[in-house]
């Protein structure tokens, strides 16, 4: 039996409309005008555009697309589609053509309100069109309604007010580009006309079985599991991390990998993660607004394959307490158009000065703005991984490796880095192995922030979260750096002099966040209050960070944010965090009452009546097991139906509260606390209670058959 062997290379971008598919389908100018608008932004006239989208439609038709959509991700942080037949209306004769215009290409008016705002919407308009983005390619997505032709677009309001997560990383993007060449050209490269934040996302993720995942109401509403007992074994043994793939783990990724070739994500990476059941997938790093349409659906795809193979895909950042949760390290570097990463430091880093510069840069505007960079890569999920020593600590600092360190000391200490540490040669002891060749860098896997080699890995993101905001702030953050060193250097009489001067006095004014030691240890916590780095312990606290002076500044001078977009999102956030918690608060109300509770006093009945059945059939019988189980469930019993009635009560009250700040804080601070009081005795009861009569899946369960 030989079944059919996938061709990767004949399925991959099966299903975009690719820069060689344009090409190939557009008159020759049309495809140039397209072109330069891709490359160099600017506006598609509407006759090309017709022409584009007669060509897009055609293809996708071809490959069995009935409707269109403008695909756009609204702060709900996921994606949003609604479905437009190509079909127009029929002729005398009865006969329909399937239509699709430049208009409907480039502009779409979806009904908007219903997606959060943060009351931009309210004081301005209530009308929200979506905006196509020609720099990430139309896609065809297959699911249960058919072929879908998906167009990447922005989602903006009447007035122009970003209202997604795409239109700020667009802006972004282009701020970072015009300051940065400002930086290449006084270096003398004249020829790059652009240039590019890549980023690669690693995606970490939990399969189960969806058999079980369904008997999980908390699973189901909240995404993570809010009672269970620690299964007898973890991850202590480290055996699940770069494990054996199980089969049913393989197929699955055997059928995602198409799915995401198919659509043009090369997929690249996959293994075993630290906890049992996680997994992890990382695809070759991208255009930053690629990169963060492709997570979008990866994550998608993801969910989608899952339930094809009876599993169910768990993306949030902690389903399960007491092993790793999931997070999303975002590569990030730039990258000139004729070919030149910035951060690339060469092979004699000290004497890079284009390099040094940059990087002294990038420590200026991470020490500048850890606040924010915080703040990006906040989540409701995220809060139980941050500083829980699986994860980075909460606390911004950024790792350069010994190389590095090396240098940017010389730096501070004399001025000059006039020697560099080279990367040795390992030694393997064996005479048949060869000798490697050490990196310069090593790996610190406890660093938030993290230089490796060509690029940073900002390692604090959540695994459900967008990657836009990340790459939004980190581009923004690193272009105001930009632009503050090009002002003072385009101005400098002796450039060679300003610059080394430049250069040492950022690593010398910001060196504090720097940090190569051990980032989960408590004395790190301690050392980082010293040096007076903010410690942003809650999504709750960080929201602040995004409507203060220093942001609204950065923010409204490279066009990124107005403030009144930034106060939306604050308030967003607020929303979305009270929502949550609510929603997780609910589900626990509902669990232990009609679940857990009926199955606890079912035991304790059943409990009773054995004391008396056996005292009956044998009144010198010992029922003292029997009697201090009964004694201490009973207990526990009552411990849990106090909690639930506090927690029902504490919910209510914060529910009542006007959305806002003050709403998210009692979420935080009063209704949080109150769920750990009602899981506390359940999770004691799950190891009592007879395993039949515990209504649902325990982690054991979860994690170890899948
Ligand atoms: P790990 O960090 O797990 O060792 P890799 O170094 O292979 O993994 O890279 C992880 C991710 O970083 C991948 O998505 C990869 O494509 C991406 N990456 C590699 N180089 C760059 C770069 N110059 N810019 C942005 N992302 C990059
Ligand atoms: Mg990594």
């Amino acid at each position: 039996m030989c079944e059919k062997v996938m061709n990767v290379e004949e399925i991959f971008n099966e299903n975009v409309f690719t820069m060689g598919k344009m090409k190939e389908r557009l008159p020759k100018k049309v495809y140039a005008e397209v072109k330069n608008v891709i490359d160099h932004g600017g506006e598609l006239s509407l006759a090309t555009a017709d022409v584009v989208a007669k060509a897009m439609k055609d293809w996708a038709v071809e490959h069995g697309a009935t409707h269109y959509t403008h695909w756009f991700q609204p702060l709900t942080g996921i994606t949003a589609e609604k479905h437009d037949a190509f079909v127009t209306n029929p002729d005398a004769e009865g006969h329909m053509l399937m239509e699709f215009s430049g208009k409907e290409l480039i502009k779409g008016e979806p009904d908007a309100s219903s997606f959060p705002s943060g009351g931009l919407r309210a004081t301005f308009e209530a009308r929200g069109y979506t905006a196509w983005d020609c720099t990430s390619p139309a896609f065809i997505k297959e699911d249960a309604t058919g072929a879908i032709l998906c167009i990447p677009t922005a989602f903006c309001s009447y007035k122009g007010e970003a209202l997604d997560k795409k239109t700020p990383l667009l802006r972004s993007m282009e701020a970072l580009s015009e300051q940065a060449l400002r930086i290449v050209r006084l270096f003398g490269n004249t020829e790059a006309t652009k240039v590019t934040a890549s980023v690669g996302p690693e995606q970490e993720y939990f399969l189960v079985d969806r058999d079980l995942y369904l008997q999980r109401k908390d699973l189901i509403y909240a995404g993570r599991t809010l009672f269970g007992a620690p299964a007898p074994k973890g991850q202590e043994m480290d055996d699940h991390y770069f494990g054996v793939i199980k089969e049913r783990i393989g197929s699955y990724m055997k059928d995602l990998n198409e799915e995401l070739w198919k659509l043009g994500i090369s997929a690249k990476t996959q293994h075993n993660e630290v906890a049992p059941a996680q997994h992890e997938l990382a695809p070759i790093f991208n255009t930053a607004n690629i990169a963060v349409d492709h997570n979008q659906l990866v994550m998608e795809t993801m969910k989608k394959v899952a339930t094809r193979h009876g599993l169910a895909c768990l993306l949030h950042e902690k389903p399960f307490a007491g092993v790793n949760g999931s997070g999303k390290h975002d590569n990030w570097s730039i990258c000139t158009d004729n070919g030149v990463n910035m951060l690339d430091p060469g092979d004699t880093p000290n004497q890079n000065i284009q390099f040094l510069l940059v990087l002294a840069c990038i420590i200026k505007a991470v020490d500048v703005h850890a606040d924010l960079l915080r703040q990006s890569a906040s989540n409701v999920g995220n809060d139980h991984r941050l500083g829980a020593n699986e994860a980075p600590p909460a606390i911004i600092s950024m790792f350069l490796g010994e190389q590095l360190e090396d240098v940017v000391k010389q730096l501070i200490e004399t001025g000059e880095a006039s020697s560099c540490k080279e990367g040795e040669r390992l030694y393997t002891g064996v005479s048949t192995l060869p000798d490697l060749q050490k990196d310069a860098t090593d790996r610190n896997r406890t660093s938030p922030f993290a230089f490796t080699g060509n690029k940073f890995e900002f390692r604090m993101v959540g695994s459900s979260d967008s990657i836009a905001s990340p790459n939004t702030t980190l581009n923004s953050i690193v272009a105001e750096a930009f632009c503050e060193a090009a002002d003072i250097l385009e101005k400098a009489d002796d450039f060679d002099m300003a610059v080394h001067d430049l250069i040492k006095q950022y690593l010398t004014e910001h060196q504090r966040i720097i940090f190569n030691g051990n980032g989960y240890s408590d004395e790190w916590v301690e050392e980082a209050e010293r040096r007076g780095l903010p410690n942003i312990k809650s999504m709750v606290d960080s929201v602040a960070s995004l409507t203060t002076e220093k942001a609204v500044k950065l923010f409204e001078k490279f066009h990124i944010f107005t403030k009144a977009e930034l106060e939306s999102r604050a308030e967003v956030l607020y929303e979305t965090y009270a929502k949550a918690i609510n929603i997780e608060a609910l589900t626990m109300v509902d669990m232990a009452g009609k679940q857990l509770i009926p199955a606890v006093i079912t035991y304790t009945t059943e409990l009773a009546a054995s004391v008396s059945t056996v005292i009956d059939a044998c009144p010198e019988a010992d029922v003292s097991t029997q009697k201090e189980l009964l004694i201490e469930t009973s207990s526990l019993l009552a411990e849990g139906q106090k909690a639930l009635k506090a927690l029902k009560a504490i919910t209510a009250k914060a529910a009542a509260m006007e959305e806002g700040e003050a709403q998210a804080r009692a979420y935080h601070d009063e209704v949080m606390p109150a769920m750990a009081a009602l899981r506390a005795p359940f999770d004691k009861l799950e190891m009592i209670v007879d395993k039949e009569l515990w209504p649902i899946p325990s982690y054991g369960d979860l994690t170890f058959e899948v």
